[in-house]
């Protein structure tokens, strides 16, 4: 017989739990069975003393199976989605899944909400007047057949136990610890119905993981999950040091976005989203190599049927097509003002986290998950590490309403550019890739 307190104390001693064990205790602690100081005791055992592979792969499967596991056996083909640990103008789904489904990989894809200084792909497609993110399983499955992308949120059904678990964490110190956080999001990705996933693991000042070590034990970590539970995962190291594109703010990262599927829009935008979809080409069996992957990604931005698709998912999904084509429909902020550089010199540094926490204090994010966003309001940044500027020349464009948050915001910005008299060396965007083998060069 399974008892807590010996699961609790062989964890605690160093040992090794059994998938009997990990089972029976999450189940427990779903149903409300196993107290939350129980699980508060094992979590924080777990912090010290980790999970091998094999208990790893246990307690994220013990997870997944606390849900529903959404079945997509109907829809042909390779279903392959994109998660990213998440950043600052991280709007990167929404050129990319349309892309990728363009493109023949059908995309099934269960987002999240921002938070902090996070934003989240949810709150940039809500900005588009009546998207509907909370569709049903059915309409999720549907569509996904259909139209060959659906983004949605999590479901209640999802992974339930890790909803708890997290909250659990939140409270008790142990949500930075590797092994709990590649088990919490894999077991809600797997969840998904999907065959295999490309991981966007970021490091750097706006990312979760501050640094690169870090961000590639996460990533290998998560790897290893999908591998012990039988799916193609593939990671990419990415760079957070300064944020994604020129717009932080849900419609503006739409604006942009928009921009990236009309075959424009800034270069850095443009490279993720063409290397994660060569990469979910090649995953999904519609490109040989990478470098074949990103040539049709290149040619779907170009030649409009990836901006399309985009229309078509958004007419599925309850919004407003219209509003893509005439971005002037978008939610506008009624308020501008800016931000200037304090002397002239290179930017040599942007702090990619205080500049998210400046477009939340206007509203464009959230400090607590039950907190609403303003669509509308965010920053536009009109220079990017390694430009050179004038003393007064404007950095940012503010888009507010009525003053709201505009002081700290204002605050934030002056503490978030570096300026100096030489120009920065800058390291790659797309630092490496953690996958298997025979993909050949992106280019
Ligand atoms: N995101 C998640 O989904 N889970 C974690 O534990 C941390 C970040």
């Amino acid at each position: 017989m399974v008892r807590a307190y010996d699961v609790i104390k062989t964890k605690r001693d160093g040992g090794t739990l059994t998938d009997e064990q990990i089972r029976w205790f999450m189940a427990g602690y779903t149903a409300g069975d196993v107290a939350p100081e129980q699980m508060s005791a094992l979590t924080m055992a777990i912090f010290f003393n980790g999970l091998n592979k094999k208990e790893l792969a246990s307690w994220a499967d013990a997870m997944l199976r606390s849900g529903v596991v959404l079945n997509l056996d109907d829809v042909k083909g390779i279903k392959v989605d994109k998660h990213s640990t998440g950043g600052v103008g991280d709007k990167i789904s929404l050129p990319l899944a349309p892309a990728v489904a363009a493109c023949g990989v059908p995309v099934p894809m269960v987002s999240g909400r921002g938070l902090g200084h996070t934003g989240g792909t949810l709150d940039k497609l809500q900005a588009i007047p009546g998207f509907r993110v909370d569709l049903t399983v059915e309409d999720y499955r549907r569509l996904v057949r259909d139209v060959g992308c659906c983004l949605i949120g999590q479901t209640r059904e999802i992974a339930p136990a890790d909803k708890k678990l997290y909250a659990l964490r939140d409270v008790t110190a142990t949500v930075d610890c590797i092994p709990l956080i590649a088990s919490s999001i894999m077991s809600k990705k797997m969840a998904e119905g999907i065959d295999a996933l490309v991981l966007d693991v970021k490091f750097g000042s706006g990312a979760f993981m501050k640094k690169k070590a870090d961000a590639k034990l996460l990533a290998q970590t998560m790897r290893a999950i999908g591998e012990g539970l039988g799916k193609d995962v593939t990671a990419y190291l990415t760079s957070m040091e300064q944020p994604l594109g020129e717009m932080v703010g849900n419609a503006l990262e739409v604006v942009e976005s928009v921009e990236v599927l009309r075959g424009g829009g800034p270069k850095d935008i443009v490279d993720l989203t063409v290397a994660l979809g060569a990469e979910m080409l090649w995953l999904g069996k519609k490109a040989k190599t990478l470098g074949e992957g990103a040539a049709r990604m290149r040619t779907a931005l170009a030649d409009g049927s990836a901006f399309r698709k985009f229309q078509d998912i958004t007419r599925a999904q309850g919004g407003d097509p219209k509003a893509l084509e005439n971005l002037s429909l978008l939610p506008q902020a009624p308020d501008r003002a800016v931000f200037v550089a304090p002397k002239a010199g290179f930017i040599t540094a942007m702090d990619a986290e205080a500049i998210g926490l400046a477009a939340m204090d206007l509203g464009a994010g959230r400090a607590r998950a039950e907190d609403t966003v303003d669509p509308a309001v965010g920053l536009k940044l009109l220079h990017k590490v390694g430009a050179k500027v004038a003393k007064g020349e404007p950095l940012v464009e503010i888009h507010h309403r009525a003053a709201k948050g505009l002081p700290s915001c204002q605050a934030r910005l002056a503490g978030a550019y570096k300026l100096g008299a030489t120009k920065p060396r800058q390291g790659p965007l797309v630092d490496q890739r953690l996958g298997r083998a025979g993909a050949g060069k992106l280019a």
